[in-house]
């Protein structure tokens, strides 16, 4: 982004687990770029239409239409000189071909796509290595990231738990759902500004390489 002239639009792809969400925002922050999730979007756009403001009251599932709606109405009103890291946006090509057009229309450069991947076996043993505290939510990591005080949390002394969505049978399920929703996604953007990060490494370095692929080599010198 140091580089480009123009806001460049960026996108993170990867699975619930990779650490995307961890990435995304140490980026925001490394890079003075805002990190703008689908569901900040659509609470944005709520301000302004009421249908939509009903439907997110309800808890309703949102359509791909009015979800592109908001993203626009984001884009066009406040898009920092910086650009964006869009978070959960698109979900289907039906979207993506949506920003596409957006930004050609806005005369913005096609996004900078990055996936993060991880293997399903090595997110499987990540996830139920996972331990948290009930009492203040704090997370541990057998493998990672253990707790100083063995099967306790270090904060509050509270005896740490497994999540009930980290077992085996809820995080395959939930790569297979991620895997239909990424395919698709995978075959529109990789002829395009798209790159792979092997995302199953110290945060450290993927973080390093994220930053290397965005805002260029000079970035890591200064
Ligand atoms: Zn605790």
């Amino acid at each position: 982004m140091s580089s480009a002239a123009k806001p460049q639009i960026v996108i993170l792809l990867g699975a619930p687990g990779t650490g995307k969400g961890t990435q995304s925002a140490w980026l925001s922050k490394e890079l003075g770029v805002p990190s703008l999730s689908t569901g900040e979007m659509l609470r944005a756009e709520a301000a302004h239409n009421p249908e939509l403001k009903r439907l997110l009251a309800a808890g309703s599932l949102v359509s791909d239409g009015l979800v592109c709606q908001a993203v626009a109405a984001k884009l066009r009103r406040e898009l920092s000189s910086t650009g964006v890291i869009l978070d959960g946006f698109p979900r289907t090509v039906a979207q993506a071909e949506f920003l596409d057009a957006l930004l050609d229309e806005l005369g913005l450069p096609r996004p900078l796509v990055v996936h993060l991947l991880v293997k399903e076996d090595a997110l499987l043993t990540r996830l139920t290595s996972r331990r948290q505290c009930p009492a203040c939510s704090a997370l541990y990591n057998l493998e990672t990231r253990p707790s100083r005080a063995g099967a306790f949390c270090e904060l509050d002394g509270e005896r740490l738990v497994q999540r009930e969505d980290d077992t085996e049978q809820v995080i395959r399920r939930r790569y297979e759902d991620y895997r239909q929703v990424v395919n698709p996604l995978v075959d529109f953007y990789h002829r395009g500004d798209y790159y792979v990060i092997n995302g199953d490494r110290d945060p450290g370095l993927v973080s390093s390489e994220l930053l290397e692929i965005i805002a260029g080599p000079s970035a890591l010198a200064a």
